[in-house]
């Protein structure tokens, strides 16, 4: 087999048989492809699309690249979640023990924070103490005895994708819904649960800018999850306003103890469960209704808020940090920001908002930029809310100088639109996919 007759074929709009599309994924990782060769292949894929049998083939080649996550040990009850990223998006700390709490197992591999999304590791590294890389056997045994475990990335998951992955950054080739549904579904194949949910962002602080992409992106996803062996689901949710009030890493942590708590009803909750009855739903076997009821009883109960306390102790967490939450916040600067407008908020662009936060140090531009686990945002007015003169917009947490915090504040204002009009009301959940 030729790679350069595998690239005539793709250009010629034909179909690639499944041992091509192997020959050009084990080739490429293993460097005995070049890089000029690869694109040119992304590239004529890109433009002559993939059906769902070469995505399907596309997927499986690149998750089983590297190694393999085997978690056949948890039969059919392991389920994880994937979201394509958000602001303020902490739900997997709160998912993950509810579902865990009515028998799931979640065992879990969770990235970090890049550009104005952040990341699950970043949330639970700023609790003192939490371990966020555990050897195999001890990740495996945490399932084994709580059900639950989140991690960091080890091993090396997907080592294909990676590759592939950075070409099509710098190829003009992301946006293509086979390449992103094999890049993302590969990742999760080779992470090793049964189930797997996405939870599919839309709007100005997601990836997907339009409900009609998410819902494309979605739709294929669960398909070749389902495809793949894998029983998959999907929910489209609203990304045009942060998720919950906390944007930063231990106000987000304190957030989800609040959701879990069932003293707050807001927009993340709802997110969180959808979510979770979605993944019990298929664990389980069992219809929405029934699923839904299992997750409320499992917040107003507190089932769900000590499955999270033991997880976080289990996993090296400082005893009595997270009943105690509030008070370990440590930023010098608090700085609250009064209203110089009145009106309705009309939109807020959230992916800017985002930056603000990480102007204040939550997040990071580069991959090995250090973070401060202890800035960020406290929201007190979004989308739809009347607001007055001197009403408090925000709060934020900084321990950067009057300069940056200045420039953030300046930034923040710019993110908000005022408007005379109540403007209408978006969904926070668009869709259910199953
Ligand atoms: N995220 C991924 O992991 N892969 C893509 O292709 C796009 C977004």
């Amino acid at each position: 087999m030729r790679i350069y007759d595998i690239i005539l074929k793709k250009r010629n709009g034909l179909e690639l048989s499944k041992e091509e599309i192997d020959f050009f994924v084990k080739g490429y990782t293993d460097g005995s492809i070049a890089d000029y060769q690869a694109s040119a292949l992304i590239m004529a894929s890109f433009i002559n699309g993939l059906n769902n049998r070469e995505t399907v083939d596309l997927t499986m080649s690149m998750a089983k690249s590297g190694d393999e996550i085997d978690l056949s040990c948890f039969g059919d009850l392991t389920v994880d979640k994937h979201s394509t990223g958000g602001v303020g998006d902490k739900t997997t700390l709160i998912v993950a023990p509810i579902v865990a709490s009515l028998g799931c197992k979640v065992a879990k591999m969770s990235g970090r924070g890049l550009g104005h999304t952040g990341g699950t590791v970043d949330k639970l590294e700023s609790i003192p103490e939490y371990k966020t890389s555990l050897d195999a056997d001890d990740f495996m045994s945490q399932v084994d005895k709580i059900g639950v475990s989140v991690i960091g990335q080890t091993g090396n998951l997907a080592p294909a994708d990676k590759k592939i992955y950075a070409l099509r950054d710098v190829t003009a080739t992301v946006d293509n819904i086979s390449l992103i549904t094999s890049s993302i579904m590969s990742k999760k194949i080779a992470a090793g649960s049964k189930n797997i949910l996405l939870d599919v962002k839309v709007g100005s602080g997601a990836f997907m800018k339009t409900i009609e992409d998410a819902e494309v992106l979605a739709n294929k996803m669960v398909e070749i999850g389902n495809s793949c062996g894998r029983k998959t689901a999907a929910v489209i949710t609203n990304m045009d306003i942060p998720l919950g009030s906390a944007v930063g890493n231990v106000l987000e942590v304190a957030e989800a103890v609040e959701v879990l708590s069932g003293k707050t009803k807001n927009d993340l909750y709802l997110v969180c469960v959808e979510l979770a009855t979605v993944m019990v739903s298929l664990v389980k076997g069992i219809d929405k209704s029934n699923a839904k009821d299992l997750v409320e009883k499992a917040i107003s109960s507190g089932a769900a808020l000590d499955k999270m306390k033991e997880w976080i102790l289990y996993q090296g967490g400082e005893k009595g940090f997270i009943d105690n939450i509030q008070n370990n916040i440590k930023a010098k600067n608090v700085i609250p920001l009064y209203s110089e407008s009145e009106g309705y908020i009309a939109k807020m662009n959230t992916e800017q908002i985002g930056m603000v936060s990480l102007m204040l140090g939550a997040g990071r531009i580069k991959k090995d930029d250090s973070i401060d686990h202890n800035a960020g945002i406290i929201i007190n007015k979004k989308t739809g809310d009347f607001v007055k003169k001197g009403d408090l917009l925000c709060t934020f947490f900084s321990n950067k100088n009057d300069e940056t915090n200045c420039n953030a504040i300046k930034e923040y204002i710019s993110a908000l639109s005022f408007s005379n009009q109540q403007p209408q009301k978006l969904p926070i959940i668009y869709k259910t996919i199953f």
